[in-house]
């Protein structure tokens, strides 16, 4: 068996001998390679993997079994890391393959290098996208802020490459979509991104923490960050923030009087650190465009409290958001959203509480599909690029 290796230019000459490309491996490696062929007008590419999985897709494509009768006339490039490669070069070899192209981790760097992700291939089911902020935050120290522009041309980017969808909304298996969802409700939300999101036509969920909606008062981390920035003592932040983080709502309210008390923080109002308040979530509620969605009364970690306080607070803020807009609310974001955030009894207040949805960052259990949906967090270190690319090869 033959085996090419060598530069881009090889890799293209190599596939323009044949009818067709399949690329051998799915992963990482596969999805690089089939961006960079496509964007060098290699059209006509198969993705093979050595154990086909049942309703398995890659770009939306069936994965075709190896040995499959396009091995003869296509070519075969194998995307394989240096530890499956070995294997995969022997079950190639058992198809009385002649021949393939081997993509190196050096090659593989320069394709990813050269690729623009300007034109996407469909991606397998939906993406949840997570924002928080949108508008220039002077110390943005707990990154939750992408500026108007970025916001600008992601969501241009979105509405012209894929299905962006409602999280609230049932899904098929096959969208190649995306869901925007924002978490807390910040009231740039309101004032920023909604005319973006109307100028796109994209529709957003927006889970919010009810807890100060109608008041000046900032979430308790900003307080702290705010505090801590008073005080001159950056890292106190995540200090302080960490050993806030699994107290009660009391206990965590009292120990941030103090820290503000210490940093003499009270006379330091931030206008647009607020919740959004009753009369604008009611109207982001009355577009077509917005759902909102729950994320407890004080943003607690909820793993780490009682089943009575998690109860009343999820309870609370949904009570609390569906007297504001008059409708139901079915969907309803973890706060913090991490594998360790929440746990099964969470999931079981949720579902008995009538939520349909409900969002987190990482998954925790694969069988509660609705109920613990990941979801890609974006920051405004991301540049267009690099966002294009997280979707586009489903990191
Ligand atoms: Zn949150």
């Amino acid at each position: 068996m033959y085996r090419y290796k060598g530069s881009q230019r090889d890799l293209i000459k190599y596939c323009r001998r044949y009818d067709g490309v399949i690329c051998y491996g799915c992963g990482y490696f596969g999805k690089i390679t089939a961006t960079y062929l496509r964007e060098n007008d290699i059209d006509n590419i198969e993705f093979a993997e050595s154990k086909l999985q049942e309703g398995k897709t890659v770009f939306g494509k069936q994965i075709i079994e190896i040995g499959d009768k396009r091995f003869c006339s296509y070519g075969v490039v194998l995307c394989g890391n240096k530890t499956i490669r070995m294997e995969m070069e022997g079950t190639l070899k058992k198809t009385g393959r002649k021949d393939y192209f081997l993509i190196s981790e050096e090659l593989l760097e320069k394709l990813d290098s050269e690729n623009t992700y300007d034109n996407p291939f469909p991606i397998d089911g939906v993406r949840v996208l997570l924002y928080h902020r949108v508008g220039y935050i002077e110390n943005d120290l707990w990154k939750l802020s992408v500026t108007v522009e970025q916001f600008d041309e992601q969501m241009k980017y979105l509405s012209n490459n894929y299905n962006v969808l409602r999280f609230d909304k049932e899904w098929a298996a096959e969208e190649n979509g995306i869901a925007v969802t924002f978490d807390d409700g910040y009231v740039d939300n309101y004032r920023l991104a909604f005319p973006i999101l109307v100028k796109y036509r994209v529709p957003a969920t927006i889970f919010v923490c009810t807890g100060n909606i109608d008041t000046e008062k900032e979430f308790w981390w900003d307080e702290i960050e705010g505090a801590c920035l008073r005080g001159e003592d950056e890292s106190g932040c995540y200090e302080h923030r960490k050993r806030v983080l699994k107290m009660s709502v009391q206990e965590r309210e009292k120990y941030i009087y103090e820290l503000k008390k210490l940093y003499k923080y009270e006379e330091y109002k931030r206008n647009n650190y607020r919740t959004m308040s009753r009369r604008e979530i009611r109207e982001l509620a009355s577009s077509d465009l917005i759902s909102i969605g729950a994320h407890t009364e004080n943003h607690i970690c909820l793993a780490a409290r009682t089943i009575e306080e998690q109860l009343y607070e999820i309870s609370e803020s949904k009570k609390c958001l569906e007297q504001i807009t008059e409708k139901k609310v079915i969907t309803f974001s973890y706060p913090f959203g991490g594998r360790y955030d929440y746990d099964k009894k969470t999931i079981d207040v949720v579902r008995k509480l009538g939520f349909i949805k409900a969002a987190a960052v990482e998954r925790r259990y694969s069988e509660e599909t609705n109920l613990n949906y990941p979801r890609s967090v974006v920051t405004s270190e991301m540049g267009l690029r690099t966002f294009k690319r997280n979707i586009a090869l489903q990191l």
